[in-house]
C-alpha cells in the first residue's frame, strides 16, 4: 500500500465511482486575489490546483500570435480547436504551456489582457475549455481533489462543487493589487483595465460571471491574503466535521 492521496481525509463529493475528493470552486472578478487565495488553499489542504483563466490567456495568445482577428467571433471558433493547451496542477509551480512551450509569462501581457474577454465571449472556445477543465477535475477527484478558479467554475463548469466561493473586492483595491503583482505599472489604466474585462465577462451570452448558487460570496477588500485562505479552508473543513464555517 502506498500512501493515502493528498486531501483523502476530505469528504467524497463526486458521490458512488473511483472518485474520492473534493472540488473547490473560486470564481469572481479580475484582481479580487482569486489567483493567490486559490492556490494558498490548495498548498494548504494538499490539492490540485487549476487556473482557468491561464488557459483563456493561453488560447488568446496563441490567436494573436497567428494572426487572428481576435474581435471576429467566427474566425475565433473556427480555429479555437487548433493550440494544444496544458495546465500543470502543482499548487507549488503551476504550468501553462501552448503547443509544448511554456508561455506564462507571455499570457500576462498588455495585447492578452485586452484580448482575453471577446475571445472568451465566443461559446466554441468555452465549450473546448470547460471540457478540458473537467477532464482535469476527474483526473484530480482520484488524488483528493482540486482548487479550481475561474469565472464559471460553480455555475456550469463544476455545478456540484461542495465548496462555491464567489471573491470581489472593490474596484481601486483591486487595481492597486494587480498594479504591484504586474510590477508596479500604472494603476489607473490597470483599473481602467480590469474593468473593461467585467463588463464584457458580466454581459457575456454564455456563461457569464455570476454568483452561482449555493455560492458564498466573500469581499476580500479589507482581508489579508491569509484571512481570505483561512476562511476558504474553514469551508472545505467544515464538510469532513459537518459543522457550518462561519
Ligand atoms: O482570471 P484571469 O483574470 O486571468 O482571466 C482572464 C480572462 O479569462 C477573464 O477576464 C475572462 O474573460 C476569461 N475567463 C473566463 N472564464 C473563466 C476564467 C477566465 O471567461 N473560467
Amino acid at each position: 500500500m502506498g500512501d493515502p492521496p493528498v486531501g483523502s481525509h476530505l469528504v467524497n463529493s463526486a458521490g458512488p465511482g473511483p472518485e474520492s475528493g473534493v472540488v473547490v470552486a473560486i470564481d469572481g472578478t479580475s484582481g479580487s486575489g482569486k489567483s493567490s487565495t486559490s492556490r494558498g488553499v490548495a498548498r494548504r489542504l494538499g490539492l490540485r490546483y487549476l487556473d482557468t483563466g491561464a488557459m483563456y490567456r493561453a488560447v488568446t495568445w496563441w490567436m494573436l500570435r497567428h494572426g487572428v482577428d481576435v474581435h471576429d467571433p467566427e474566425a475565433v471558433a473556427a480555429r479555437c480547436e487548433e493550440p494544444r493547451i496544458e495546465s500543470g496542477t502543482d499548487p507549488e509551480g503551476p504550468t501553462i504551456s501552448v503547443d509544448g512551450a511554456d508561455v506564462a509569462v507571455e499570457i500576462r501581457g498588455d495585447d492578452v489582457n485586452a484580448a482575453v474577454s471577446p475571445v472568451s465571449a465566443v461559446p466554441r472556445v468555452r465549450s473546448r475549455m470547460q471540457v478540458m477543465q473537467r477532464q482535469t477535475i476527474e483526473d484530480a477527484l482520484r488524488t483528493g481533489g482540486i482548487v479550481v478558479e475561474g469565472r464559471d467554475i460553480g455555475s456550469v463548469v463544476w455545478p456540484d462543487a461542495p465548496v462555491k466561493v464567489y471573491l470581489s473586492a472593490d474596484a481601486a483595491a483591486r487595481a492597486h493589487r494587480r498594479a504591484l503583482e504586474e510590477g508596479g505599472s500604472d494603476v489607473e489604466a490597470t483599473r481602467e483595465s480590469l474593468l473593461a474585462r467585467d463588463r464584457i465577462d458580466s454581459g457575456r451570452a454564455v456563461s457569464p460571471l455570476v454568483l452561482a448558487e449555493g455560492a458564498v460570496h466573500v469581499d476580500t477588500t479589507d482581508l489579508t491574503l491569509d484571512q481570505a485562505i483561512d476562511t476558504i479552508v474553514a469551508m472545505v473543513e467544515s464538510l469532513s466535521s459537518g459543522v457550518s464555517a462561519p
